[in-house]
Parts: structure tokens; C-alpha cells; sequence
């Protein structure tokens, strides 16, 4: 049963769809810069993917000797700090154009629905792993998708595991794996795309470069029976809630952006970070892109005479 909350008259700056570092730095830009957003993050905390990266992030230059999960927090009290108003634990379901504005349709943990309206709407609700072709949506077991805790967690002890995957998460995840003694660790993949440093720190003897077979169900690669397969097969865009907008996208199913103002091909509306693949993806410039849109909202909505 799903209830419908009371419409409100507030028409919100911007509403920013995802707290990951991208929703959040634009959010904080926003709110210093003296605008009204509002932040919804789907789960019950911000920080987005980084906040289940439990590996040290050597990437960020202002933060050393923290994990991203530890930067993640940083984020979100960077946000609280702020006092940005915020909505965790509620999905955005549609966005839709309504004249001058928009309405935002927002589910909440309870089941109630309510209907936001906003000036300019900032998609950036990120990406999600890609899963095996035939795996289903449900999680199937002894095959894990995707980098973060999950994998992270794991006793790989004595274990068979093979890695499917030629990026830099399938050789950064093997790497992990080899370190915590498993009977084998095999890396399959088609094509090689990691960056030299992670080739460097693997045993050529356990990496297969090529077409594969994988059988799901029986956990074999090639015909060699595994007990666990890491699935490392890049990343799908997260925006089914904007579908009726018809915003350009590119093939692979990002956002396309005009690459000064983070603005889509439907006015008023903004994809930064993740979801919209405008930079190489990670922390920084997905925290850039926050101010970015951000500066182009405050242009928007404070044109100058
Ligand atoms: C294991 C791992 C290790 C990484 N290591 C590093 C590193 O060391 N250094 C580095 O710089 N980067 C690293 N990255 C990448 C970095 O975390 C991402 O590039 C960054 O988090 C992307 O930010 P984003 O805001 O675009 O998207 P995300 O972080 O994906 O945030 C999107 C947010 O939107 C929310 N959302 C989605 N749909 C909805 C909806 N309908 N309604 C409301 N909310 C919604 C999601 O819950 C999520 O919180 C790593 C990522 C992973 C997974």
C-alpha cells in the first residue's frame, strides 16, 4: 500500500537527486551560494559509491590516509555543515516538466508518495554495476557484482575465485583477492583496459586475455569449476525516473551535457557526475561538477541585467 503525502506549495531552487559526491558538493555550492535546494539520497546515508569503497582512496589530493568510506563522511558532514535540507532513505520515482517548473515525485522508506516542485532539477543519481547477461536482477549466489564492501568483506581462504573483467576494478580486486590466500585466482578478461600500474601487480600465469564462457549456474569459466566469480563489467547510468523527459543520451546511456553548465538537453535540468560521464569518474571531479551545475543555477536563476 502506498500513501499519498499532502502537496506542498514551496517550489525548491533545485531539488538534487543523489547524495553521492556529485549531488552533494552541488548541494553545499547551492546553499552558500544563498539558493534553496533540496537533497534526496535514496539510502540512508550520503556519500554514494564512495561511501562503499572500504579501500584507502590515494586519489583525492586533499585527504591522505583515508578510505573512501572516510571521505564519504566528510561529504556528508560538509553537508550538514552547510545545512542543506535533505530527504535520506527517499527515492525520486519521476520528474516531470509542469510550465515554468518542475514536479519531482518522491517515495520515502515508509511507502508515502509526495509531490515536490522545484525550479531546476540536478540528476545525479550515479551509476550501478553491470551485471552477467542472464544473471537476472536478483542476486544469484557464489557471483558477486560490482566493487565495494561485498567484496571487500569476503574470506577468500582455500577458495577457487575467478575475476571477469579487463578495467581497473577487475585488476584492483584481483590483486586484493591474490593477497588473502585463495587456492586460485584466475582473471578473465576480453580486452585489457586497466592502467599499467594494476597490470604490473599481477602473475601473468592468472590472467586469461580473450573471449570466454562463463556457465552461471554451474560457476565455470572455460570449463574450470570456481566458487566464487567477481563480475567487474563497467557501469550503467542510473536514471529511470527521468524517462519522460527524453533527455539526449549517448550510447552507452549517459546524460549528454553542454560541458560549461552541466545543463541536459531539456532546460532547467542538470546531470553531473557519474550519470553523466563527463569526466574521468571519480571523487574530484564528481565534487567539480557539483559546482559547475551549481554556478550555472545560480546564473539561471539570478540572471544578471
Ligand atoms: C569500490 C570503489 C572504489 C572507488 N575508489 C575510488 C577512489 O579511490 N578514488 C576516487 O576518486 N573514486 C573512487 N571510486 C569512484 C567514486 O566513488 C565515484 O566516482 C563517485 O562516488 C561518483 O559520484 P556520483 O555522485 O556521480 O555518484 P554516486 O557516488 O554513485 O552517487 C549517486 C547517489 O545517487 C543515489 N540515487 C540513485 N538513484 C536515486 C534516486 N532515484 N533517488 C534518490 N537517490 C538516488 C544513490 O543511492 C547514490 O548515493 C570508487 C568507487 C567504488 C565503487
Amino acid at each position: 500500500m502506498s500513501d499519498v503525502a499532502p502537496q506542498t506549495n514551496t517550489i525548491h531552487d533545485a531539488i538534487i537527486v543523489g547524495g553521492g559526491p556529485a549531488g552533494a558538493s552541488c548541494a553545499i555550492w547551492l546553499k552558500r551560494l544563498g539558493f534553496a535546494p533540496l537533497l534526496i539520497e535514496t539510502a540512508g546515508a550520503l556519500g554514494g559509491l564512495a561511501r562503499v569503497n572500504p579501500f584507502q582512496d590515494d586519489w583525492t589530493p586533499l585527504v591522505q590516509g583515508e578510505t573512501g568510506h572516510e571521505i564519504a563522511g566528510r561529504i556528508a558532514r560538509g553537508v550538514v555543515d552547510a545545512g542543506v535540507a535533505m530527504r535520506l532513505q527517499s527515492a525520486v520515482s519521476a520528474v516531470e516538466r509542469r510550465g515554468r517548473t518542475f514536479e519531482v515525485t518522491v517515495r520515502d522508506a515508509q511507502g508515502v508518495t509526495q509531490i515536490l516542485h522545484a525550479h531546476t532539477v540536478v540528476i545525479a543519481s550515479g551509476v550501478t554495476a553491470r551485471g552477467l547477461d542472464g544473471a537476472g536482477p536478483t542476486p544469484v549466489p557464489g557471483i558477486l557484482v560490482g566493487p565495494g564492501s561485498d567484496v571487500a568483506d569476503r574470506d577468500y581462504r582455500g577458495l577457487r575465485v575467478a575475476i571477469l573483467g579487463g578495467g581497473d576494478n577487475a585488476f584492483e580486486n584481483y590483486t586484493f583477492v591474490r593477497e588473502r590466500d585463495p587456492a586460485v585466482v584466475h582473471l578473465y578478461a576480453r580486452h585489457v583496459r586497466a592502467q599499467q600500474q594494476w597490470i604490473d601487480r599481477t602473475r601473468p600465469e592468472d590472467v586469461r586475455i580473450g573471449a570466454y564462457d562463463v556457465d552461471i549456474n554451474a560457476r565455470r569459466v572455460n570449463g574450470l569449476p570456481y566458487d566464487l566469480l567477481l563480475v567487474f563489467y563497467g557501469w550503467v547510468p542510473q536514471v529511470p525516473y527521468a524517462e519522460g523527459l527524453g533527455l539526449v543520451r549517448d550510447a552507452r546511456g549517459f546524460v549528454r551535457t553542454a560541458r560549461e553548465t552541466a545543463e541536459t538537453s531539456v532546460e532547467g535540468i542538470y546531470a553531473i557526475g557519474e550519470v553523466a560521464h563527463r569526466m574521468h569518474p571519480c571523487v574530484v571531479t564528481s565534487l567539480a561538477d557539483g559546482v559547475v551545475a551549481a554556478k550555472a543555477i545560480q546564473a539561471r536563476l539570478e540572471p544578471r541585467p
